[in-house]
């Protein structure tokens, strides 16, 4: 059994009220793969870059446990570039540059070892091409969870919506449900999103923390309260990735495990924010996830009987 995990991996340069960086490591699939490789040591990542990517980047996820054998590696081309500004209030950002490059024309490899896939995270890349690892795994993974953003609305609207008919989970922002839907209210949207295929939908409200719906049944988390917000990139990732991580871990799929995956996905999540790019999210310990996922619970714990 394994846990596949899809996406950009990436240079991103990134510029926050606190700073600017040049190209650095980014990208879904790599935050995603970190995150869930705290809780899950089957990792396998599907992505390609540029022979601009280093080799010590590639080890950062080997160290991980992250197997990188579906990581194709283009001599002679760039890797996948995108720029962000976010603005004061670091709850929404300005896409500055995206350059496909590789991922142009990505024609994803499933290395024979990655076909005991029971667990599937489509990161945010090309609908088709997200499409494409369905069909090329021989067996149906038990959960498949897919995330995408406003850029793919804007372009392949039509590809994504016969995607989103093919897989479990939905996980995607407030802006972006109001776009996929057409509907203001996040109950509204939902209901209009489920009936598009996914069983569950998870929406981000990045400092609002997240919610999670399933047929009529939602449920809310908190985003933890935190002084200073460095940079946002690779949140969204990061949360997909702790929460199918978690899932894969337990090896439970149901309404009452997902609570708690998306409270592990938005503890990792809070981790990321807290410094640019990669940076905090590949040095955590056990024990910082245990601290936080205690904070979590004392920031909604209450007495209340009804
Ligand atoms: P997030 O902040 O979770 O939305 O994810 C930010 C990451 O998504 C960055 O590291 C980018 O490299 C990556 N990204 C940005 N635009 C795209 C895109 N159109 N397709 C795939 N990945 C992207």
């Amino acid at each position: 059994m394994s846990l596949i995990i899809i996406g950009s991996v990436a240079f991103d340069a990134i510029e926050t009220p606190f700073g600017k960086t040049d190209k650095i490591v980014g990208g879904a699939a790599t935050y995603a793969s970190l995150a869930a490789s705290y809780f899950y040591n089957k990792v396998k990542i599907v992505g390609v870059v540029g022979d601009d990517f280093h080799q010590e980047d590639i080890d950062t996820f080997t160290k991980h446990g992250i197997d990188t054998e579906g990581l194709q590696i283009k001599a002679g081309e760039k890797s996948f570039f995108w720029s962000g500004k976010y603005h004061n209030d670091m709850n929404s950002r300005d896409t500055l540059i995206t350059e496909l490059n590789v991922l142009a024309d990505f024609d994803p490899i499933i290395p024979e070892s990655y076909q005991d896939c029971e667990y599937l995270m489509l990161g945010n890349l090309s609908p088709q091409v997200q499409q494409t690892i369905i069909k090329r795994l021989k067996n149906k993974p038990k959960l498949i969870v897919l995330d995408t953003m406003n850029f793919w609305m804007d372009v392949a609207m039509e590809d994504l919506l016969e995607t989103i008919k093919l897989v479990d989970v939905l996980t995607i922002n407030d802006e972006e449900a109001r776009q996929l839907s057409g509907e203001y209210s996040l109950v509204k949207a939902s209901k209009k999103i489920l009936a598009m295929g996914p069983k569950y939908l998870i929406i981000k409200k990045g400092e609002h923390g997240a919610l999670l719906f399933h047929e009529d049944k939602i449920f809310s988390t908190p985003a933890l309260p935190l002084a200073e917000v460095f940079d946002p990139t690779g949140a969204g990732d990061t949360f997909a990735g702790g929460f199918i991580g978690y899932l894969a871990k337990t090896d439970t799929v149901n309404f009452e495990t997902m609570k708690n995956a998306i409270i592990y996905g938005s503890a990792l999540a809070s981790f990321c924010v807290e410094k640019f790019g990669t940076e905090k999210i590949i040095n955590l310990t056990q024990q910082d996830i245990t601290s936080r996922i205690k904070e979590f619970i004392a920031l909604s714990a209450h007495t209340i009987e009804a």
